[in-house]
C-alpha cells in the first residue's frame, strides 16, 4: 500500500481515497464576521453546498470536526447513479410517478454537475462515465428487475434490458443503464474546496461544533475554542447530531469495500450490482497507475453483525468469483437508511429559522450530496421548488416503510435495555489480549475497556452519550460503534461520527 501522505478518516482502516490525494490550504478564522451562511461539515455535501453559496455572493463559512473529507466521503466507493437505492417502482408506489420523474432528472443532472465542475475548475478526480449494469441471479430478483425496467423507463432513466452482465458473474436478466459514472471523491471535494476558498469562503478543520443556538436573529456556533455566528446553518454532518425526529427516522448502516488486484485482466470497464441482499458493487479504478477491482457490499447495521465477519465474507466472496491476486485496501464506512426510502434535504424540522439539514442518503450519497447543494441553496434564497417539497424533512408519509420504522425503532429499544446484560466480568485487565476492546464489568463497574498494541488499558464508559445504549467494539476499524444510532467512538471516547455530541465519559483504572 502506498503511503506516502495518508489524509484522516473516521476509521482505522485507509480506504483507496487516502493515499492519493494532497493537501489543501485552509484558511479563515472564523470568529470575525456575521456570515451568510455557517455550513457544519466537510464531506462531499457541506463542501458542494458551501461553493454552490458562495458562487450565489453569499459569504460562507465552512467548518469540519477533523479534516475535509473525514467522513463518509472519504471511504465511499463513489459510483454516480440514475438508478436509486429506493427503486423506481418503490418511489411510484409510495410518493407516485412524478417524484420518480423528478428524482430521476435530478439524478441526471447531479452527474451532468459533478463532470461539469471537474471540468471547469479543473479537478484531476478521474472523472469517467460508464455503463451501469443490474443483474438478477434467481427468479424472485428477475421479477424484481422487470419492473424496475418499465419504472425506469416511466421515469426518464435511459435503460434496457441486454444480454451481457459487464462482470464474469452468473446471471439470468440484465439491465443496463447508459451514462453512468465514476470518479475520485476525495480529490473532487479538495477541488471544490480550492475554488471556494478563492471566491472568498472560509473554512476551518479540526473544530467539533459542541452546540448552537439562536439568538438575536443569528445562529451561535460553538466549540470547545471558539464561537462562530452566521444568519443561516447548514448541518451537512450526514446526520444531525442530538435526538431529533431525523435521528430516528434514519437507520445507520456500515458497508465494507475491498480494493484488490487480480492474476489476470478481469477488471470490469463498467459499474455493476447483483441485487442480493445486501447486494454487491463493483467497478474498477486507476491510482498511480495501478488499476483495482472495487468490490463491497456485506453490509449491515451499524454495531448489530461482526465487522471482522463481514470483510471475511467478502474477502471469500472475492475469491470465489474472482482471480483475486492480493487485497490492497479494505475499509468501512457509515450510511444512513431513511425509513421512506427518500433522502431529508430542507429545513431542519422543529429547528431554529433559517437552519437546515441534509440526512437520508442511502447508497446515494454522491447524488444526493450534490443535489443538497442545490436544493439548500434554492431555500436560502427563498424559492420552493417540486423538489424540495419532496424531500422536505418534515414530510409525514404514511407509506410502506412505517412497519419497518415501527421495527427500527423496537430494535433500538431492544439495545437499550438487553445489552445492559450482555457484559463479561472480569477481574484483571490481563485477561484482554493487546488490541482488544470488549465491554467488561470490572470491579463492579461496567467499562469499554480497550487494550492497546502496547498492552496499555483504556477505560471510558459504554453508555452513548447520545440516547444513552450501549456501544459495541468495532475490532477492524478501532472505533465504539452504537447500535442504536450510530454514534461512534475512538478508543479514547472522542466523538468520531454520527448524533453524539459529547465523548464517552473517560474512566481512571486502578494501578
Ligand atoms: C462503503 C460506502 C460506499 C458508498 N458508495 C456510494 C456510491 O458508490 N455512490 C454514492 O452515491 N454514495 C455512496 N455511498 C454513500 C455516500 O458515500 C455518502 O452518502 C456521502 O459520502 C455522505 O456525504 P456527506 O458529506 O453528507 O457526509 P460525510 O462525508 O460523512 O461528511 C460529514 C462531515 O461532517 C463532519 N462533522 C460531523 N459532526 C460535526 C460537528 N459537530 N462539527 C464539525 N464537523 C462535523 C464529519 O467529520 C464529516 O467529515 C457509500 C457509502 C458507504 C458507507
Amino acid at each position: 500500500m502506498k503511503n506516502n501522505h495518508i489524509r484522516e478518516r473516521d476509521g482505522a482502516n485507509i480506504s483507496l481515497w487516502q493515499s492519493a490525494a494532497s493537501k489543501t490550504e485552509i484558511n479563515g478564522s472564523g470568529e470575525r464576521y456575521i456570515y451568510d451562511v455557517l455550513i457544519i461539515g466537510g464531506g462531499i455535501t457541506g463542501v458542494s453546498t458551501a461553493l454552490k453559496l458562495q458562487k450565489k455572493g453569499k459569504k460562507c463559512l465552512l467548518i469540519e470536526s477533523h479534516k475535509l473529507a473525514f467522513g463518509t466521503t472519504g471511504g465511499t466507493s463513489a459510483h454516480l447513479n440514475t438508478f436509486l437505492d429506493a427503486t423506481y417502482p418503490e418511489i411510484d408506489s409510495d410518493f407516485g410517478k412524478e417524484a420518480s420523474n423528478l428524482l430521476g432528472q435530478a439524478a441526471k443532472e447531479m452527474i451532468e454537475q459533478v463532470r461539469k465542475n471537474i471540468e471547469e475548475f479543473e479537478i484531476d478526480a478521474d472523472f469517467e462515465y460508464k455503463d451501469g449494469y443490474l443483474f438478477s441471479q434467481n427468479e424472485k430478483e428477475s421479477q424484481q428487475l422487470g419492473s424496475i425496467l418499465s419504472s425506469s423507463i416511466e421515469a426518464g432513466i435511459d435503460v434496457s434490458e441486454v444480454s451481457a452482465n459487464g462482470v464474469s458473474l452468473p446471471f439470468e436478466r440484465v439491465l443496463k443503464f447508459r451514462r453512468q459514472a465514476q470518479f475520485h471523491p476525495v480529490n473532487y471535494i479538495l477541488g471544490l474546496s480550492k475554488e471556494f476558498l478563492r471566491l472568498g469562503g472560509d473554512i476551518i478543520e479540526d473544530i467539533f461544533i459542541e452546540s448552537t443556538e439562536f439568538k438575536d436573529d443569528v445562529h451561535i456556533a460553538k466549540s470547545s475554542s471558539g464561537t462562530y455566528r452566521a444568519k443561516s446553518l447548514i448541518w451537512a454532518t450526514h446526520i444531525p447530531p442530538g435526538i431529533n425526529i431525523l435521528s430516528l427516522r434514519n437507520a445507520p448502516y456500515r458497508s465494507y469495500v475491498l480494493a484488490v488486484k487480480l492474476k489476470n485482466d478481469d477488471y470490469p470497464d463498467c459499474l455493476a450490482y447483483d441485487m442480493q441482499e445486501p447486494y454487491h458493487y463493483f467497478r474498477s479504478h486507476i491510482i498511480d497507475s495501478e488499476r483495482y477491482l472495487l468490490i463491497g457490499g456485506a453490509d449491515h447495521k451499524t454495531g448489530h453483525d461482526d465487522p471482522e465477519k463481514a470483510f471475511s465474507d467478502l474477502e471469500n466472496y472475492t475469491r470465489e468469483n474472482f482471480q483475486l491476486e492480493e487485497i490492497r485496501y479494505r475499509w468501512s464506512s457509515q450510511y444512513y437508511v431513511p425509513v421512506d426510502g427518500l433522502p431529508y434535504i430542507g429545513k431542519f424540522p422543529g429547528g431554529d429559522e433559517r437552519s437546515y439539514v441534509a440526512t437520508g442518503f442511502n447508497g446515494n450519497g454522491m447524488i444526493f450530496g450534490s443535489l443538497s447543494a442545490q436544493i439548500l441553496t434554492e431555500l436560502i434564497e427563498g424559492n420552493e421548488t417540486e423538489l424540495s417539497k419532496l424531500l422536505s424533512p418534515s414530510r409525514i408519509k404514511p407509506v410502506s416503510g412505517f412497519m419497518d420504522f415501527l421495527k427500527e425503532n423496537a430494535d433500538v429499544a431492544y439495545h437499550l435495555i438487553a445489552d445492559r446484560f450482555k457484559t463479561e466480568i472480569i477481574t484483571s485487565v490481563s485477561e484482554l489480549k493487546n488490541d482488544e476492546g470488549k465491554i467488561v464489568e470490572f470491579e463492579g463497574e461496567k467499562l469499554a475497556l480497550y487494550k492497546d498494541e502496547e498492552g496499555k488499558a483504556i477505560a471510558v464508559s459504554p453508555v452513548c452519550t447520545h440516547a444513552g445504549c450501549i456501544v459495541n467494539w468495532n475490532a477492524t476499524e478501532k472505533s465504539w460503534d452504537c447500535p442504536c444510532h450510530g454514534g461512534r467512538f475512538d478508543v479514547q471516547g472522542k466523538v468520531i461520527t454520527g448524533p453524539p455530541r459529547k465523548s464517552l465519559d473517560q474512566i481512571t483504572l486502578p494501578s
